[in-house]
């Protein structure tokens, strides 16, 4: 018997009943189970979850205009800021002019929140994400 213990992969116990046994870094643990990384990893999967219901939300505050309000008109795509604002004057506009109501305007103008929402969110995703890179390479 050698006293020297060969790892020969991560060690972390399976829900099946085995080990990992993907291939260890020097913790002896694979990338996935690294103890060291637990808390990026709970950070990956919370801010998985905030997008996820972000674009539930949007998808949902768009079928409820369709569906209540009647407003099936094309949204312009809502991916920058500029063109929310530049988006949001024409609803205003339209207001005005009574080819909107308030009301559908009022949902016309979450929406575009929504959109903002999930935009800032996936902005902070790959800033959050390019920054954990940048720790990891040091
Ligand atoms: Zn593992």
């Amino acid at each position: 018997m050698s006293d020297v213990e060969v790892i020969t992969g991560c060690p972390t116990p399976t829900r099946g009943g085995g080990v990992c046994k993907m291939r260890p870094t020097s913790s002896g643990y694979c990338l996935n189970h690294e103890p060291s990384r637990a808390e990026a990893r709970q950070a990956e999967r919370s801010r998985g979850g905030k997008l996820a219901r972000a674009r539930q939300a949007l998808a949902k505050a768009k079928s409820e205009a369709i569906a209540k309000l009647g407003v099936d008109e094309e949204l312009p795509d809502l991916a920058d800021v500029e063109r929310c604002q530049r988006y949001l004057v024409t609803v205003a506009q339209r207001v005005e002019s009574r080819a909107l109501s308030p009301m559908q305007a009022n949902s016309l103008v979450g929406i575009v929140k929504l959109s903002k929402d999930l935009l800032g969110l996936q902005l902070d995703i790959k800033l959050a994400e390019r920054l954990e890179e940048l720790e990891r390479q040091r």
